[in-house]
């Protein structure tokens, strides 16, 4: 038995989880967080393939810009200064090419509407109407400018379809509007308008690659914890969360770790959060509820390595589609796979000419692979190794298809499934962006940071939201339950 008791054990080491181990040890509380794979970071990590530096689960993100809420959380844990992070396009950070049409967003709310006015003369007003509906979804969460809401966070229940149909009647405008689903992997009767709203939002607002990966804010993070005296555990599996009086008590991890605690935050899949409790420990209807819940959709990512000053860096992201439906994540089963893509270019400075590195995305039914769920990384088979490489390949003939000049310049690739997205992140089925929400299983809106257990808290991308932005929110959010939200807000302010 651990000699120690910790006022915080921290499962799992994702930005959630780092985010929320940061502020509490900054805060003066006693942490250790264990994190089972022996790297850090989740979807933070980058991998190494001949020299390449790999991003593998954030390409970009919102609101990093001086004064914004990413940029405010980064300076108050002292990390924005050690962040390489450039602006992407300011008039075209996204560009969306429909069955050979180019459409794009610009960032800052009057150049969004200005925009796409032009690029929909004829309807203008519906795009005035859609940034307003945008701009009071915003104001009506004030954690989204580091305000606290006056009860707790319950999200706006409508649905993104009957917003856009309120919207406008043009389909191809409320296409490219909802085309940043690739960012959700929604459905499109389904989601919540205030999924697509916030990832909208805080992308407009300013729109940022990192520079050189993002596995920097993991190693910044991890610098913080250790500097507050945080402890950092690696290839520590959490197995059990055992109870006494009805809290937890010890963290026990399958290498034999056993810590003694007075709290946990678990920043792993609620899932996985409720198969670690005995069930004679809390309440059947919540456990139920959260061992139910729904996922996104997997996704499978290509990584291309370019040969040296052959490939042009571009500054913003690229999505590709056969059709007219953006709705990719609906797409993933027909014959024709992929039927779309996301493509993000890596920067490796903060001006680059060429990429060295890209990664291309689409999404697959987790279904495909289900049958080599439990084998090992590296030794699945090899049928699985024959589906990885058509998947390959169909994906590669599409790249190429769309971005034709690409072919001469690509030196090797690596591919990812959902089975290796489930290995390293632990994410059940891979999925991409976690839980999915949907509007017709509303409960899935309301997995908190406050558990039935009294000395538990959940944080990362199944709480607040998925994505960087989101999952730093629900970070906030899960350390204002100890700290106070108000005095946790009031010193990132100020
Ligand atoms: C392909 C892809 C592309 C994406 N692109 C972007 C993007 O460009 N921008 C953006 O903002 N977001 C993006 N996202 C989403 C974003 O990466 C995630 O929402 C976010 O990083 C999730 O963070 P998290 O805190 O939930 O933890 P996760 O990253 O899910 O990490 C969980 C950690 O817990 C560990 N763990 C699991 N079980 C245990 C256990 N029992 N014991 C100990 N440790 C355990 C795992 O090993 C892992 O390290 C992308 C996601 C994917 C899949």
């Amino acid at each position: 038995m651990s000699a120690n008791k910790y006022d915080f054990v921290i499962i799992g080491s994702g930005l959630g989880s780092l985010v929320c181990a940061a502020i509490l040890s900054k805060e003066g509380f006693k942490v250790a967080v264990l994190e089972k794979q022996p790297i850090y970071g989740g979807s933070l990590q980058s991998f190494t393939r001949k020299g390449i530096s790999f991003d593998t689960g954030i390409h970009f993100t919102g609101c990093l810009g001086n004064g914004q809420q990413l940029y405010k959380v980064f300076s108050y844990l002292g990390i924005i200064d050690t962040l390489q992070y450039k602006k992407l396009d300011t008039n075209a950070f996204e560009t969306y090419n429909l069955g050979g049409r180019e459409f794009s967003f610009a960032q800052g709310f009057d150049a969004f509407s200005d925009s796409l006015k032009s690029q929909f003369p004829t309807h203008g007003k519906d795009v005035g109407v859609y940034v307003s509906q945008l701009q009071s979804l915003a104001q009506s969460i004030p954690l989204l400018s580091l305000t606290k809401p006056e009860s707790t966070f319950y999200p706006n229940t409508e649905k993104l379809s009957n917003i856009l149909n309120s919207v406008s009647q043009n389909d191809l405008l409320k296409q490219v509007l909802s085309a940043s689903n690739f960012l959700h992997a929604g459905h499109s009767q389904q989601t919540f308008w205030y999924v697509h709203a916030v990832i909208q939002y805080h992308l407009i607002s300013g729109a940022y690659r990192l520079v050189g990966g993002s596995s920097q804010i993991a190693d910044a993070l991890v610098a913080v914890i250790k500097n507050n005296g945080g402890e950092m555990h690696i290839s520590q599996e959490v197995d059990a969360l055992m109870f006494e009086d009805k809290l937890v008590k010890y963290v026990s991890t399958k290498q034999g770790l056993r810590l003694e605690t007075k709290n946990v935050f678990s920043g792993i899949h609620p899932s996985l959060t409720m198969k670690l409790i005995a069930p004679e420990n809390i309440k059947k209807p919540y456990r139920n509820r959260l061992l139910g819940l729904e996922n996104t959709v997997g996704s499978f990512t290509l990584y291309l390595a370019f040969k040296p000053n052959t490939f042009h860096y571009k500054n913003a992201n690229m999505y590709f589609y056969d059709g007219d439906n953006t709705w990719i994540s609906e797409q993933q089963k027909i014959k024709q796979w992929p039927y779309g893509f996301g493509f993000f270019p890596q920067a490796d400075s903060l001006k680059p000419n060429y990429t060295n590195a890209a990664s291309v995305i689409s999404f697959v039914d987790y279904e495909k692979f289900a049958i080599w769920n439990g084998t090992k990384l590296g030794n699945r088979g090899a049928d699985y190794d024959a589906l990885k490489e058509e998947l390959t390949q169909k994906m590669l003939d599409a790249v190429c298809r769309h971005i034709p000049e690409i072919k001469n310049c690509i030196a090797h690739y690596y591919a990812a499934t959902p089975l290796t997205w489930e290995h390293y992140t632990g994410t059940p089925q891979g999925a991409t962006y976690g839980i999915m929400r949907n509007a017709e299983q509303e409960y899935s809106l309301y997995v908190f940071s406050k558990t039935q257990v009294k000395n538990l808290f959940l944080t990362g991308q199944n709480t607040f939201l998925h994505g960087m932005f989101g999952v730093v929110m629900g970070a906030l959010l899960a350390s204002g339950e100890i700290v106070g939200l108000d005095y946790l807000l009031s010193r990132i302010n100020s």
